[in-house]
């Protein structure tokens, strides 16, 4: 394809939706300052500065294809990149996920993708919808991205949460294997306005996982706020987030603060509660915000013969939904930990 539409307009995502076809065929090209741009796929960006770089950084987004503000967000960074407005410094890789469901505004259309990473893609009953072929493609993305250059890699996959959360934006750690948790990525994260983490402490299927895990990356599955339609979201919640990440991708070196610890929450996991009977119900607001906590002794949910109490100080809820199928995860409670020598 011609590439004057990219480069005059710089409407990547937009042709990527309405003209996939476009994309079918790897392209790549120069920008006229320098930027070398490598288009693998609809969806599928990546950018090289014309100097020497130091990180490899994959920006992810619409991997739930309703998830609207973190999309607008890297197409506003892929627009000015593309006509000239920005000038990166560090490799970069965009992917917006789900193209599909984006046009749906829907999270998904078939199958939850984030639950399709680390080869999950491939398991019975196999490549057998949209998502996991797009699973697999996005890991092959990745792959191909990291491996052309072995200097500081991070993984920034991008959402909107269903529900609001207490403290608005927060991020999810994928289990580190015993490697140290990195406060260095706290303070970036801080920046971007994101404040609260979740460690993870097992193997998921997620996408920041498969970065971490298998590229040693700084992974995140970052949060930013409540799921709105396209061009509903007040912009102005994700300036932060906005301006640190161009940062991120234009400067030589990040600058922080000093790590103060007050700043942050961090919790890790400590309650799986399943649904195992029809009568499952919660005993707190529906609406009731994730890391919202309550007193030791708290009946948080109930079912025939079950009952599930807080019994730890600081205990909050995440992620609850009493309509899941019998035998799925209807709630998580978290508790706070303290930063330790598990860090660096
Ligand atoms: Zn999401």
């Amino acid at each position: 394809m011609p590439v004057l539409p990219l480069t005059e307009q710089g409407h990547f995502l937009q042709l990527s939706r309405q003209q996939p076809d476009l994309f079918s065929k790897p392209i790549d090209f120069s920008l006229t300052n320098g930027t070398h741009v490598w288009i693998s796929a609809p969806g599928i960006i990546s950018f090289a500065p014309a100097q020497k770089s130091n990180k490899s950084i994959v920006l992810s987004s619409g991997v739930h294809g309703n998830e609207t503000a973190p999309i607008e967000l890297c197409d506003g960074m892929v627009k000015d990149i593309l006509t000239g407005k920005l000038v990166i410094q560090q490799r970069v890789l965009f992917l917006f996920g789900n193209l599909a469901a984006m046009d749906i505004a829907e999270r998904f259309v078939e199958e939850n993708m984030n639950r399709l990473f680390s080869g999950a893609h491939s398991q019975p009953p196999g490549l057998v919808n949209d998502e996991r072929k797009r699973a697999l493609e996005l890991e092959q993305a990745v792959s191909s991205f990291y491996s052309l250059r072995d200097d500081q890699r991070c993984h920034y996959d991008l959402h909107t949460a269903i529900r609001g959360s207490k403290n608005e934006k927060f991020a999810v750690y994928p289990f580190r294997h015993g490697r140290p948790w990195k406060t260095e990525q706290l303070q970036f994260l801080s920046a971007c306005g994101v404040n609260t983490f979740l460690l993870s402490e097992a193997p998921t299927t997620t996408f920041s996982y498969f970065s971490s895990n298998q590229f040693d990356a700084d992974a995140f599955t970052v949060e930013l706020g409540k799921v709105m339609p396209f061009g509903q979201n007040d912009m102005a919640r994700f300036d932060a987030t906005d301006q640190t990440l161009r940062r991120l991708i234009t400067s030589d070196s990040m600058e922080y603060h000093n790590f103060d610890p007050q700043q942050v929450e961090v919790f890790k996991i400590h309650q799986i509660i399943n649904k195992s009977h029809d009568d499952f119900r919660l005993n707190f607001a529906d609406d009731a915000p994730n890391f919202t906590d309550f007193p030791v002794g708290y009946l948080l949910a109930e079912e025939t013969g079950r009952q599930y109490k807080t019994d730890t100080p600081g205990e909050a809820i995440v992620f609850p939904n009493a309509n899941v199928a019998i035998g799925q995860r209807a709630l998580l409670t978290v508790i706070p930990v303290e930063i330790n020598h598990n860090w660096q």
